[in-house]
């Protein structure tokens, strides 16, 4: 079974029925089920669904409102079920985070392939916001080396070259990345410096 985790949400349990069959022939897995949008905020909590298929028109809270909320603790991809097609809502349901959305009654064919897009863009962006952080990681450390290489500089009367060489030489003496080592050139004083 495919590990992404669907929550479904509409408050008529006979669509709710068809989605979960419809998805679960197909191998997808179906964590929870919830009739409302304030049952749907409580089990995306729970549950951290990779996506949601969420209802507009509910009882209690509707489908527009849960996704505003929910925006705010998960990225969960989710995909609108709705009877109306009017720009309104459309604009609504993007200002709260939608993804996309899809006009109901909601065919196999339809259905499908929303699913597939929403879980495979949810990926994408998590693989890009990864990426991100990779690099400011990067570019972090490289200020850290960049300004403990300029202590060592002007600490030893080195050039920069003499600086970088005397660092990579205590990075693989201390067997700490260099980073770490510049980090600590950092916070030590003058006194402590020695070679
Ligand atoms: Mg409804």
């Amino acid at each position: 079974m495919d590990s992404r985790k669907i929550l479904i949400v509409d408050d008529e349990p006979i669509i709710r029925m068809d989605l979960r069959e419809i998805l679960e022939s197909e191998g997808y897995n179906v964590v929870a089920e919830a009739k409302n949008g304030e049952e749907a905020v409580e089990l995306a909590h729970r549950h951290k669904p990779d996506l949601i298929i969420m209802d507009v028109k509910m009882p209690v809270m509707n489908g527009i409102k849960a996704t505003e909320i929910i925006r705010k603790f998960t990225d969960a991809s989710v995909l609108l079920l709705t009877a109306y097609s009017q720009k309104e809502l459309v604009k609504d349901a993007s200002a709260a985070g939608v993804t996309a959305y899809l006009v109901k009654p909601v065919s196999e064919e339809d259905l499908l392939p929303a699913v597939e897009i929403a879980l495979s863009q949810r990926e994408r962006v998590n693989s890009l916001r990864h990426d991100i952080q990779a690099l400011e990681q990067k570019f972090e450390e490289r200020k850290i080396v960049e300004r403990a290489k300029g202590k060592i500089m002007s600490h030893f009367s080195f050039n920069e070259e003499q600086a970088y060489q005397w660092m990579r030489k205590e990075s693989m003496t201390k067997r700490i990345p260099l980073a770490k080592l510049a980090e600590q050139l950092l916070h030590l004083d003058k006194t402590e410096l020695t070679y």
